[in-house]
């Protein structure tokens, strides 16, 4: 790019724009959750408003040049080389409608911002398990959480997104107007035009239940496949949270009740009567904003190697005898497995018809992450990752968009009629693929 070319954009906008090399820049790079992505932008564009937005992207266009948009900076999809990045760190606000109960969340906005505003009016709108990851990146691939069997994938929740097309101009996307792209943002949100808000149904929830037990390692096999077996036959209020790591397995139970109910009381104790586990945290009522938390201490950035896809069916003998096997056998035994539960609302018919999210059936999300602490075991873990997840393939569904290392669409939305109809509407809204270039159609 031309030394001085983003000279012609200043007058443009009222946002700020970092040079390479720059202090600004440079504090910019090390905000990302994984720093193995190469990541060298031109330069930075921190927006201020919708207006800036629009006339950056006419200029990209007029220019030809790429561009990304990044919000928490959690998937390397937003990382870029050879084009220009979008900071959303200036436009984090949450407005709520308490009356009609729906709220405006704009782009730089991570999961706690929006819960902490909600939670002040009772409210909630379902997002992921930790409050550090970006909301927006979150609710573009479909975003899975504590209530997505009670409430739906954060996308069925969107009501309308305000997205600029690459050719700079402003489109209104909800059930009325634009609604091929509105079937498109939910569940390959990032793979279009930036959006700049989203408008959203908020449900009234202030608290939920919640229980947490840990098992030792050797003792996990049996909580496992009872926590499979029940999935498929509780409510939608109940779910569990399931989570491997060299010291055993912890599973929080959690119950959507603003009160201890007797069957939130049963749900969270069954938990007891399966193996001796050890009560970490006893059945408590806590705050839904303050829940989410939980877990943010435990994530800090660094090299990772993480990928895991959906699962066809539930829990059984077969997968927890890998997972067992693979726990034991990490190279540096730093590995977390994860499997996010599905089902409930997540199958509602409507949302089903009302977006491309690939996964409605599946009942878990499987999730292999490792930390790279030491950069001679990097190809040691890639191998073990793959290793486990290729002798799950014949149990595995689709990848997550959200948590893929795939660049190819047709791979991750493997339906054949859904991946062509998401390459019509990137021909249509961006047809010279400027935005988010590392993704192939
Ligand atoms: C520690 C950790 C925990 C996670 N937990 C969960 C979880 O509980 N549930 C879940 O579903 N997923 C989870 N994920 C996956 C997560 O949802 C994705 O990584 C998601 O992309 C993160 O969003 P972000 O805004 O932080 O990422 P970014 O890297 O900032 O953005 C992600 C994608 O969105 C695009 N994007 C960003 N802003 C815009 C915009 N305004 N318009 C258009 N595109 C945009 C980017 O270009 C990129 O392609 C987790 C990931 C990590 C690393």
């Amino acid at each position: 790019m031309d030394k001085d070319l983003e000279l012609s954009l200043k007058p443009l906008i009222n946002g700020e724009i970092f040079k390479k090399g720059s202090e600004e820049y440079n504090l910019f790079l090390t905000k990302r959750f994984d720093l193995d992505t190469p990541n060298q932008p031109w330069f930075v564009v921190q927006p201020t408003n919708e207006h800036d937005i629009a006339e950056t992207v006419k200029w990209c266009n007029l220019n030809k040049i790429t561009f990304t948009a990044v919000c928490g900076g959690h998937d390397p999809k937003s990382a870029i080389e050879n084009g220009i990045v979008f900071d959303f760190s200036l436009m984090k606000k949450v407005v709520v409608d308490e009356v009609n109960k729906t709220a405006i969340i704009e782009p730089g906005c991570l999961a706690g911002d929006v819960e902490n505003e909600t939670s002040k009016y009772g409210l909630v709108f379902p997002l992921g398990h930790i409050s550090c990851v970006g909301a927006t990146g979150l609710i573009l691939g479909g975003g899975l959480g504590h209530l997505s069997r009670s409430l739906g994938l954060s996308c069925d929740r969107v009501i309308e997104y305000r997205v600029i097309a690459s050719d700079g101009s402003i489109i209104v996307v909800n059930s009325k107007e634009n609604t091929d792209l509105l079937w498109g943002l939910r569940g390959a949100g990032f793979y279009f035009g930036i959006v700049s808000s989203f408008k959203v149904e908020l449900q009234p929830l202030k608290n939920i239940v919640v229980a947490t037990y840990a098992y030792p390692i050797d003792k996990i096999a049996e909580p496992l496949l009872e926590l499979g077996r029940l999935h498929n036959v509780y409510s939608d209020l109940q779910s569990y949270s399931i989570n491997l790591s060299m010291t055993g397995l912890t599973v929080f139970a959690i119950y959507h009740s603003e009160t201890i109910t007797e069957e939130a009381k049963q749900h969270c104790e069954h938990l007891l009567s399966i193996g001796s586990p050890i009560p970490f945290q006893p059945m408590a009522l806590v705050p839904y904003a303050t829940f989410q938390k939980t877990f943010d201490s435990f994530i800090t950035n660094g090299k990772y190697y993480e990928v895991g896809p959906f699962l066809k069916s539930t829990i059984n003998q077969e997968l927890v005898d890998v997972l067992v096997s693979a726990i034991k056998t990490h190279p540096t035994q730093s590995p977390v497995i994860i499997l996010t539960e599905m089902g409930g609302q997540v199958q509602n018919d409507s949302y089903r018809t009302s977006s491309c999210f690939p996964a409605r059936d599946s009942p878990y999300h499987l999730f292999f992450s490792s930390k790279i602490l030491d950069d001679s075991k990097r190809d040691e873990i890639i191998k073990w990752t793959d290793k486990y997840l290729n002798s799950l393939k014949h149990q595995a569904l689709c990848e997550y968009a959200n948590t893929s290392y795939e660049t190819h669409i047709h791979k991750i939305f493997n339906e054949k009629q859904s991946s062509d109809k998401l390459k019509q509407l990137k021909n249509k809204y961006d047809p010279n693929h400027l935005f988010n270039p590392s993704i192939k159609f």
